[in-house]
């Protein structure tokens, strides 16, 4: 199994048609495209990048899938995400590390990340999901899990259950998903 299945999974129990969805980190947009499908004709999902060939990727990705009216791309950072939202939304999701193919230089960090959570956390509706899948396997991987990890240990439990996935028999890094739902 891929964790990235497990994300679409339980993407798919938090939206329905018409469900409001943020992708804050869109790389080559199969997240944005998934996202789409899940919250039909009538919803909407936000996608942010700070590469111009992301939106390039995405953009062409999602006309061939026919779902370009389902999202708004933006270019620019996650960290500025929750401004730019015009609703509240039932579900986030952040995949963390570097596009894959793409410059493995650009990656996510940790400041701008919890930056981009505790804003995203704000406009999440009661009862919505936020969803991370963490790479740290990169240089600067480690870091950005410290200070995530520290940021989400810290969240109030009487308004978010934090959870922590990991498959336990994979060595080199194995993905960490950490799944937040706001609880009111
Ligand atoms: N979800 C993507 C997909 O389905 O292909 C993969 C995402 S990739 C692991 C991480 C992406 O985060 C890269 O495309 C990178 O450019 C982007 N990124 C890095 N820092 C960012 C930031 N501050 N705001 C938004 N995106 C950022």
């Amino acid at each position: 199994m891929q964790m990235v299945d497990l994300v679409h999974q339980i993407a798919e129990k938090y939206l329905m048609d018409g469900s409001r969805a943020v992708d804050a980190t869109m790389g080559n947009g199969k997240d944005t495209e998934a996202l789409c499908r899940l919250v039909g004709s009538h919803g909407l999902v936000y996608a942010f990048d700070i590469q111009e060939e992301a939106l390039r990727l995405t953009r062409i990705r999602l006309e061939k899938a026919g779902l370009s009216r389902r999202a708004k791309l933006f270019l620019c950072s996650h960290a500025k995400a929750a401004d730019m939202l015009a609703e509240p939304v039932d579900l986030f999701v952040f995949n963390l590390g570097y596009m894959p193919g793409g410059d493995k230089r650009i990656i996510t960090r940790g400041e701008s990340t919890v930056q981009a959570v505790n804003g995203l956390l704000c406009r999440l509706k009661a009862g919505g999901m936020g969803l991370i899948l963490s790479y740290y396997g990169h240089e600067g991987g480690p870091e950005e899990k410290r200070i995530l990890e520290a940021f989400l240990k810290e969240l109030p439990g009487k308004e978010y259950d934090v959870t922590r996935t990991a498959m336990v028999n994979r060595s080199h890094f194995p993905p960490i998903l950490y799944a937040i739902k706001k609880l009111s």
